[in-house]
C-alpha cells in the first residue's frame, strides 16, 4: 500500500480519558459546517458570509483508547462524538453551561467504557 492510499480499521478498546479541559466542541456555521465565532450575538462565517443567531455545536475531542496491545489518543469530530458519550454535543454543552453537576462527572463516567469504533482511517 502507498503513503497515498486510505485504509480503514475496526478499533475495540476500553476507553481511558477523553480530553476536554480546553473544549470538546466547536461552533459551527450552519451552512457550510465551518468554523463560526460568535460576534455581538451573531454568528458571521468567514467562508461563506453566512449569518445567524444561531449555530450547530460539533463534537472535537481526543480520546484515549486500550486496545490490549497498547494505547491511542484517537481525535474524534461530528456524529462520531454522539456515539461515543450518547448525547448530542449540544445537549452536553448545555449541561455545561448551566452549571449542571452532572457536568463534572459525565466525563468521568465515560471512562472504561467498551468502544467499537469502525471505520477509523
Ligand atoms: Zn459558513
Amino acid at each position: 500500500m502507498s503513503t497515498t492510499d486510505t485504509a480503514y480499521y475496526s478499533v475495540i478498546g476500553i476507553l481511558f480519558t477523553i480530553s476536554h479541559e480546553k473544549s470538546f466542541y466547536y461552533l459551527a456555521c450552519q451552512k457550510c459546517k465551518r468554523k463560526i465565532a460568535e460576534e455581538g450575538g451573531q454568528f458571521k462565517c468567514s467562508h461563506c458570509g453566512n449569518t445567524s443567531e444561531h449555530c450547530n455545536v460539533v463534537y472535537m475531542f481526543k480520546m484515549r483508547l486500550d486496545d490490549g496491545t497498547g494505547c491511542i489518543w484517537i481525535n474524534v469530530l461530528g456524529d462520531l462524538g454522539n456515539e461515543i458519550v450518547g448525547k448530542t454535543a449540544e445537549d452536553l454543552k448545555k449541561m455545561k453551561d448551566s452549571g449542571d453537576e452532572s457536568y463534572a462527572k459525565f466525563f468521568d463516567d465515560q471512562k472504561h467504557k467498551v468502544q467499537i469504533l469502525p471505520k477509523l482511517s
